[in-house]
């Protein structure tokens, strides 16, 4: 069994009802009135997904999902979108500066550059496979690399006196909570009730907890992904190992710009 969704930017919402919250199970909002379960995107609306869970999370799995998602949304995330030009509904304040700390004359201060003139990279960790998939130990980190897109086809133009800056940050931690939520999200869109999920405690963790590599990973350099037409791609399909079948969902984010895929392990088969 293969479900795959590739998606581009601008294509129409596709909306998938749920009916629970797809963390916790609860079927309320919150319990002190009626307001109905709130929707989950899979991937960011702010990134372009245009997939959507409806009535699929409670207000308490809201605010955690939240914690981790604005912070890679606002940090490594950020400017790629703007570079990007990713359809955004309403334009906020701010939203096409960025505040990085910065060298200038000497002295550390901060600087509030147009995103457009800075010159910044897309970078996602790679991985190699989920540990459980091929019996590697689950305290065996797998780090093996890095997958970078620059964009410097605006810039640089920078102030006058600048040293050195330092670009966003890459919080590994809420980074792998951000690809479970996604993965998670996705089996539960295809398979309902037919996995037991794995990845929930993950998910709600506050503070994130450290990289899993256990349960998420990518295909480190065995595999060069080309670049496709799609923004983003998902796929889901059952893969067994040691005798158990695992739900594995394959995310391809920025899949145009020849982005590497990350694999999680969403939950075993009931
Ligand atoms: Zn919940």
């Amino acid at each position: 069994m293969i479900a795959s969704f590739s998606s581009n930017d601008r294509d129409p919402a596709v909306r998938i009802r749920i009916g629970r919250c797809v963390y916790c199970e609860s079927t309320r909002y919150r319990k002190k009135d009626d307001r109905r379960l709130g929707d989950e995107h899979v991937i960011p609306e702010s990134l372009g997904g245009n997939l959507i869970l409806e009535q699929a999370a409670c207000e308490g799995c809201e605010r955690k999902v939240n914690l981790f998602e604005q912070s890679i949304m606002k940090t490594v995330l950020y400017a790629p979108r703007v570079h990007l030009g990713i359809r955004r509904k309403k334009r906020k304040r701010g939203e096409d500066t960025l505040t990085l700390d910065a060298t200038v004359n000497g002295k550390e201060v901060k600087v509030s550059l147009p995103i457009k003139r800075v010159p910044l990279m897309l970078f996602f960790i790679m991985m190699d496979a989920p540990g459980i998939l091929i019996g590697r130990p689950a305290n065996i980190p797998s780090f093996n690399g890095a997958w970078v897109k620059p964009f410097l086809e605006h810039g640089p133009r920078m102030p006058q006196g600048l040293q050195g800056m330092a670009t966003p940050a890459l919080d590994t931690h809420k980074f792998m909570q951000f690809l479970a939520k996604i993965g998670h999200c996705y089996a539960v869109s295809v398979l309902g009730h037919t996995f037991k999920p794995i990845l929930s405690d993950m998910i709600l963790a506050d503070p994130a907890p450290p990289p899993n590599f256990y349960l998420i990973g990518s295909y480190g350099n065995a595999r060069t992904d080309d670049p496709t037409a799609n923004l983003h791609e998902l796929d889901v399909s059952w893969q067994s190992a040691d005798g158990v079948e695992y739900a594995v969902v394959s995310i391809r984010m920025f899949a145009k710009l020849g982005a590497p895929t990350y694999r999680v392990v969403a939950g075993e088969r009931k």
